[in-house]
């Protein structure tokens, strides 16, 4: 971990014991939330996104999960973003499969600079920024979103993947050449979006893309939504 990000912690602490998120009990300094509050997250099944190396999904996008993630969605949380990295980095460390530490970038899924204007930020970004002070590894947009798209949300799993073909351009193709890079999101629900990213980063060279998510929606779930439709 980050030496400069320790010592913030520590001293944080210091003049305000540090509490948890959810229920503010006091936690070691390093901590977000205490181990009775953490355990309210369902731990992710591993999945499989086609061009993603390595996907590793901290929590199921769960009805917990999914009032978790209002909190940096809906409105700029600060403690919510640094909660929600700080997880998606301890998944990463306990990840024995994906390799952390020959990650090179940290980089993140863009926003259309009008929708970030609209919104006045992009949550991933902050999310990925944190995650890359954490693992000691630089933040870069690698990535470009070039057209609009609908919100994945709205569209059935089988349309996904066309809404955002095509949607990314990678502006930075000198710093991805041969380098094995992290793609951190918030949420994911078919990986058609970390997909179509992971590949137009393996077209512009890189070596391994990985991807890192604070929350997956199970196969279950969004089977079920399908049968209900
Ligand atoms: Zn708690």
């Amino acid at each position: 971990m980050n030496r400069a990000y320790i010592l913030k912690r520590l001293l944080l602490d210091l003049f305000y014991p540090n509490r948890c998120g959810m229920c503010g009990c006091e936690i070691p300094y390093d901590e977000y939330f205490c181990n009775t509050c953490v355990k309210l997250f369902s731990p992710a099944a591993k999945a499989v996104i086609p061009d993603v190396d390595h996907f590793t999904a901290f929590a199921v996008y769960d009805s917990f999960g999914k009032f978790f993630a209002g909190r940096f969605k809906n409105n700029s949380d600060g403690y919510a973003v640094s909660g929600a990295a700080y997880l998606i980095y301890k998944a990463l460390v306990k990840d024995r499969e994906i390799d952390l530490n020959g990650i090179e970038i940290i980089t993140y899924v863009p926003m259309r600079k009008r929708d970030m204007y609209r919104r006045g930020y992009n949550q991933c970004r902050l999310i990925a920024n944190e995650v890359a002070q954490l693992s000691d590894r630089p933040c870069v947009g690698l990535l470009k979103k070039i057209r609009d798209t609908k919100p994945q949300k709205v569209l059935k799993a089988a349309e996904r993947p066309a809404n955002v073909k095509g949607a990314f351009y990678c502006i930075k193709e000198k710093a991805v050449k041969g380098r094995h890079i992290l793609i951190v999101d918030d949420i994911s629900t078919t990986g058609s979006t970390l997909s179509e990213a992971a590949r137009i980063l393996k077209q512009a060279g890189a070596e391994t893309v990985s991807a890192a998510v604070f929350a997956k929606t199970s196969f279950q779930r969004e089977a079920e939504k399908r049968i209900q439709k």
